[in-house]
């Protein structure tokens, strides 16, 4: 490995979007970053100490990475600090500092005689410090299950709502939860998403939002629903809800009948901040819903650090049953498990119970490292399709 210089780039996916289905999934970073971790195994079976360029919270994430992924840390170096005593020709150093630093240190590396030096594109340093900072309170969003099951049946539905048996969340459950919530985050948690399955289906529904704000008064509250049943006449409650209580009333549109002006209407009529999303790009395009597929791993053999290739790893986290998740892959897996006879199981450190983190740290420290759980997500394998009805079987999850 004497003399390798791996130079990694990451290829942006291009926005083709308006009314292009853009139908690539970004597995770039899953790329780049098993190119690293081969590389830095390769260096280290080889006898090569790894350090890293750099003494910042960025570098300080990539060594965190190293750890997730078992790998030997020699060390930080910086130019006052990399004598002959810490380097020699077989080190390998990490370069974790900004680009634009490379022209300077590079150089400096190869004068000290330093002949493996490992690169890492913008993009994967920022995604590796974004995944695995611990987030702060103020960067915090939660999302709580109102109802498990729904009225729409999508395949491969991220929260398996299509497969999910009636499940309606009780208003004490709630309110205990999110009063702990609140007492851990010390009121300043930046969102909770209050959803499900359809929400819409609780006859509490409108219940919800109101506690949330009244334990939450500062944080952004947003209901999503489908929209199928907002138009139906005894749901004047949700929208009044929304106003009073400063909800964001979100709807994700699908390619169903379904009359988005109107809602719009009604939205203007109550004065409630309407966000109209569907997965594509942000603007309405219902003609064009994809859905995420995210296989599963049945055999729990994929590597830990995949997780940072995940787009939802430490920002989609669920609160369930007084216990939170990484992401919804994870917290609802007891409905994939009941409706096809699997057992993709918990570990104890897969969910952080609420009563019994001492403080906001335990929580951001569990959030901010890969569970177990992951090793059932076949991240590479991740694919867009378009939106089409469920047929509830296990191919939608399981190649
Ligand atoms: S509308 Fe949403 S929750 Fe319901 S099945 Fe579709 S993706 Fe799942
Ligand atoms: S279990 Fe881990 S890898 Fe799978 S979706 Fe959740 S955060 Fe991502």
């Amino acid at each position: 490995m004497a003399g390798m210089v791996a130079a990694l780039h990451a290829e942006k996916v291009g926005a083709e979007m308006d009314n292009t289905l853009n139908l690539r999934y970004d597995h770039s970073l899953y790329d780049e970053l098993e190119l690293f971790v081969n590389i830095c195994n390769d260096m280290a079976t080889g006898g090569s100490r790894l350090y890293i360029y750099g003494t910042a919270k960025r570098q300080q994430m990539i060594r965190k990475f190293l750890g997730v992924c078992g790998l030997p840390f020699g060390g930080f170096v910086t130019s006052a600090t990399m004598n002959d005593d810490v380097l020699n020709s077989e080190s390998a150093v990490i370069l974790g500092l900004t680009d634009r630093y490379y022209n300077e240190v590079y150089p400096l590396l190869l004068r000290k005689g330093v002949k493996n030096v490992i690169f890492l594109t913008e993009y994967a340093k920022n995604e590796i410090f974004y995944k695995l900072r611990p987030r702060e309170r103020e960067n915090l969003d939660i999302e709580v299950n109102i109802t498990d099951h729904c009225n729409l049946n999508c395949q491969m539905c991220d929260h398996y709502s299509q497969l999910a048996e009636p499940e309606f969340l009780s208003l004490e459950e709630f309110e205990r939860d999110i009063k702990r919530i609140a007492d851990l985050t010390d009121k300043k948690l930046h969102s909770l998403a209050l959803l499900g399955g359809e929400p819409l289906l609780h006859p509490q529904a409108s219940e919800f939002p109101r506690l949330a704000r009244e334990y939450l008064p500062h944080t952004r509250i947003v209901f999503h629903t489908n929209g199928l049943l907002l138009m139906r006449p005894n749901r004047s409650e949700i929208w009044s809800t929304c106003r009073d209580y400063n909800i964001v009333l979100r709807i994700t549109e699908y390619p169903i009948k379904f009359d988005v002006d109107t809602i719009a209407d009604m939205a203007d009529k109550y004065n409630v901040s309407l966000s109209v999303f569907n997965s594509v790009d942000n603007k309405i395009h219902s003609d064009n819903k994809t859905s995420y597929r995210y296989p599963f791993d049945i055999e729990k053999s994929q590597p830990n650090w995949s997780a940072i290739a995940c787009h939802q790893f430490n920002l989609c986290t669920v609160l369930r049953h007084g216990n939170l998740y990484p992401c919804p892959t994870s917290a609802y897996i007891g409905i994939f498990n009941r409706r096809f006879g699997c057992s993709l199981e918990h570990s104890a450190d897969d969910s952080i119970d609420i009563y019994e983190a001492r403080s906001f740290a335990d929580i951001k420290d569990f959030l901010s490292v890969p569970k177990p759980f992951c090793q059932y997500c076949a991240v590479r394998k991740r694919s867009l399709l378009p939106w089409a009805r469920s047929k509830k079987t296990i191919d939608e999850y399981v190649d």
